[in-house]
C-alpha cells in the first residue's frame, strides 16, 4: 500500500543540515514524516517544487511588533502576515511596548493573544528592569519565552539596565541565555552636548559611535564571564566587536542585522534622511565588510530584521528627534536570497544563519533543520526570480521600508508553518494558526 500523508513537497531542491539534495519531503501531523518519499505516495496538498529550493523554515529573531502599543504603526496580526509573505516561519518579539512586557500579567495576556492573532510562530521576550529582576528566574521559563532582553543603552521605550551592578544582579537571577542591546549609555549621555538639533543624519553614527557599542559589549563580557551567564549579543556593528567576540565563544553568541550587512554610511543617510536611523547606527564601508567577514568565519550565529516600524512623521523630524529603527520583517528573506545569488553566502550558511542558528541559540525544540520529526516548517523560494521591493507589497501599516526601490533576485513563493500551507505566491492562505514557540 502507497504511502499517504497530508502534504507532499515534490520535485524541490532541499537544504539538509548536510548537503542540499533533490528529494521529495512528506508531512504528517504538522512534523517531517519523510525525507524522501516514493512516486507513488498520495497527499491531500502536493506542492509541486520544481525549479525551487526548500530551506528549513526561517526565523527573524528579532521583531518589534508595538503590540501592545500603536495598532496603526504595527500589529502582531499585520506584522506576522508580514513574516508569512516575506518567507518566515517564526518571529521573536521584543518586549519595549506600550506598555512594556516585564511581568506574568502582561506576558499572560500576549501569550493569549499571539495564539489567537499570529499567522506564524512566535517567541516572545521578556524586559528587564531594575524593578523585576527577582521575578526573571521564573519569567524566562515561561510559555514561548525566547529569552530575557535588556537594553544596556537607551533606545526605543523605556527599558534600561544601564550600571554594572544591576546588569550583574540580572545576571545572576536565572540561567538561559540573556539578549542584550549593547551601547554605553553613559557614553551616550556624555557625548549628547556636543551635537545639536537639524545637524544632517549621518551625524547618529558619530554619536554612537564604534567605541559606544564596543565599551557596551566589553562591560558585558565582562560580567557574563564572572557570572558564568550566556549572553547573545544583538546587532553587532563594527569590526572591533567581531574581532573581540571571538574571544568570548564559550560565553556569547552574536547577531547581526541585515541592515549592517547591506547598508553603508554616508550613502544611506544621503539616500534616506531619517529613514536610515537605527540603534546601533549603519556606519562605513570598513563595518559592512567586518560584518561580512564575521559571517564567512562563523563568528555570526543569527541574523535578523530588527524589524522597528515607526510613523514617517516621527521618521521625518530633524536628527537626532527623529525616532531610531527600521522596517524589515518582509524583506528580509529577500534581501538575504539577493546576497546569496551575489555570492556573498551560501544557502547552506543561509540556513545555518536564519533556521540552526535561533534554535541554537535560544534553545528552540523542534525546529531549526529539515530533519524527521521535526516540525514542518519551510520557506520556499525561487533563486531564479527577480523582483523589485514596492512599498505597496508591504503590509506593516507604516508603509515604507529603507529597501523600497531595491532589486533583488530570489524571492519566497511558499511559507508553511507546521504543515500547513500559509502563503502561497504572494497570497496569505487560510486563517491565522500560529503559537508560541517551545523553547528548552
Ligand atoms: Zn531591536
Amino acid at each position: 500500500m502507497a504511502d499517504r500523508f497530508e502534504l507532499i513537497i515534490r520535485g524541490g531542491s532541499v537544504v539538509l543540515p548536510w548537503s542540499i539534495e533533490a528529494l521529495d519531503i512528506g508531512v504528517r501531523m504538522g512534523r517531517i514524516a519523510a525525507l524522501g518519499v516514493s512516486g507513488t505516495a498520495s497527499a491531500a496538498e502536493i506542492i509541486d517544487a520544481k525549479g525551487l529550493t526548500v530551506l528549513p523554515g526561517l526565523i527573524d529573531p528579532h521583531v518589534h511588533f508595538r503590540d501592545p502599543g500603536d495598532q496603526a504603526v504595527e500589529s502582531i496580526p499585520s506584522g506576522t502576515r508580514g513574516a508569512v509573505l516575506g518567507g518566515l516561519t517564526a518571529v521573536f518579539d521584543m518586549p519595549n511596548t506600550s506598555p512594556a512586557i516585564t511581568d506574568a500579567d502582561k506576558l499572560e495576556r500576549k501569550q493569549a493573544y499571539v495564539e489567537r492573532v499570529a499567522w506564524c510562530d512566535v517567541g516572545l521576550y521578556v524586559g528587564a528592569t531594575k524593578g523585576n529582576i527577582a521575578a526573571l528566574a521564573e519569567l524566562e521559563s515561561g510559555r514561548g519565552v525566547s529569552a530575557i532582553k535588556v537594553f544596556a543603552g537607551s533606545s526605543t521605550g523605556d527599558l534600561l539596565i544601564e550600571d554594572d551592578e544591576s546588569l550583574e544582579r540580572v545576571m545572576r537571577a536565572g540561567r538561559r541565555r540573556i539578549a542584550y542591546h549593547s551601547e554605553d549609555e553613559y557614553r551616550l549621555r556624555a557625548r549628547r552636548e556636543f551635537f545639536h538639533v537639524g545637524e544632517p543624519y549621518e551625524r547618529h553614527a558619530e554619536w554612537r559611535d564604534e567605541e559606544t557599542a564596543f565599551l557596551g559589549t566589553r562591560r558585558l563580557m565582562a560580567l557574563a564571564r564572572e557570572t558564568g551567564r550566556p549572553a547573545h549579543i544583538l546587532h553587532v556593528s563594527t569590526a572591533e566587536e567581531f574581532r573581540y567576540l571571538k574571544d568570548f565563544r564559550e560565553i556569547a553568541t552574536v547577531e547581526v542585522l541585515v541592515n549592517h550587512l547591506t547598508q553603508v554610511a554616508p550613502d544611506a543617510y544621503e539616500a534616506l534622511g531619517g529613514y536610515a536611523v537605527m540603534n546601533p547606527p549603519i556606519r562605513g564601508p570598513r563595518h559592512r565588510d567586518a560584518a561580512w567577514a564575521a559571517v564567512r568565519d562563523g563568528t555570526v550565529d543569527t541574523i535578523g530584521s530588527d524589524h522597528a516600524p515607526h510613523t514617517r512623521a516621527a521618521k521625518e523630524k530633524p536628527w537626532p528627534d527623529c525616532a531610531a529603527g527600521l522596517t524589515g520583517v518582509q524583506t528580509l528573506v529577500p534581501v538575504m536570497l539577493d546576497h546569496v545569488n551575489a555570492g556573498r553566502l551560501g544557502l547552506g550558511r543561509l540556513a545555518d544563519l536564519m533556521s540552526a542558528g535561533p534554535a541554537r541559540v535560544y534553545g528552540v525544540v523542534g525546529k531549526g533543520r529539515l530533519a524527521a520529526g521535526y516540525d514542518a516548517d519551510f520557506t520556499i523560494v525561487d533563486m531564479q526570480l527577480r523582483r523589485r521591493i514596492e512599498e505597496s507589497w508591504l503590509v506593516s501599516p507604516c508603509g515604507w521600508s529603507p529597501f523600497a526601490g531595491m532589486t533583488v533576485r530570489g524571492w519566497p513563493l511558499f511559507t508553511v508553518v507546521r504543515g500547513q500551507v500559509v502563503m502561497r505566491e504572494g497570497e496569505v492562505t487560510g486563517a491565522p494558526s500560529g503559537r508560541l514557540v517551545q523553547f528548552l
